[in-house]
């Protein structure tokens, strides 16, 4: 039996002697491309029951089935970190969803803001680049792509315990990031569009009570870099890095 080094996301419970039929594009994935076959190793995880291994047991063109055979990793969760982001270029917008999979996002919130270009996204597509990233970071969990919203309606329904990261580009070069003392828990972090805020956003979200306004450095970044620079700040001051 060969090691089981692919890793597969599948929509289906995973535990012991369980069963898990394949779809055509994962059976064409795994015979075709990667040239498995009958008895070959495979991990599996679907973002709830941790990783497991899994054995080939029928492999076809159209469909197979293969057989959970040992956990080999618990359910890990990302730390409870949303982020939201105004979406941008179709490319940058990808490379964001991948990138906040990696870092550890828990979910992932394309926002409208006042000069977000985008009117709409394809919720699916971006949500298949998470999976894809979990796939390859070695992730047992997928971040939840969420529907897009405006930012004055994620405001507006704010969930009250949790704090709210704002990268503010009108800080850029003051004093920096983080402030120390921070209270872990549940946390945003909020990234702008190319276009930056408005006057009437930034005042709004520097008036709320969960928001702190902070400075990536005293250049501006594009928004796809602001992203994975954000991430990297919160997750070494409040999250899973320590
Ligand atoms: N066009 C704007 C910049 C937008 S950059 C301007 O020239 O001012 C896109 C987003 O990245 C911003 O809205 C902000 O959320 C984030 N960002 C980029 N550089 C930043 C910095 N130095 N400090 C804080 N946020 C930054």
């Amino acid at each position: 039996m060969a090691t089981a080094k692919i890793r597969l996301y599948v929509d289906h419970p995973l535990g012991q002697g369980q069963t898990i039929p394949l779809n055509r594009d994962q059976a064409h994935y795994l015979f075709a491309v990667m040239r498995l076959g009958v008895g070959d190793a495979v991990l599996l995880f679907n973002g709830r029951d941790g990783e497991w291994r899994a054995q080939v047991v029928e492999a076809g063109k159209r469909g197979g089935l293969l057989r959970a055979e040992e956990r080999m990793q618990d359910l890990q969760m990302p730390p409870d970190l949303w982020l939201l982001f105004a979406p941008i270029k179709k490319a940058r917008t990808d490379f964001i969803v991948e990138k906040a999979a990696e870092m550890g996002a828990r979910r992932i919130c394309p926002v409208q803001t006042d000069f977000t270009n985008a009117e709409r996204i394809r919720q699916d597509r971006l949500q298949a680049h998470a999976v894809e990233a979990a796939e390859q970071c070695g992730g047992t969990f997928v971040p939840e792509v969420c529907a897009l919203q405006k930012l004055g309606q994620v405001l507006a329904n704010w969930p009250k315990d949790r704090q709210l990261m704002f990268c503010d580009e009108a800080r850029a070069g003051r004093s920096s990031a983080l402030a120390g003392g921070l209270a872990k828990g549940p946390w945003a972090i909020l990234i702008g569009p190319e276009g930056g805020f408005s006057e009437v956003e930034r005042e709004r979200l520097h008036a709320l009570p969960f928001t702190h306004a902070v400075s990536l450095g005293p250049r501006i970044l594009r928004a796809d870099t602001a992203a994975v620079a954000a991430m990297t700040l919160w997750q070494q001051a409040l999250g899973d890095w320590q």
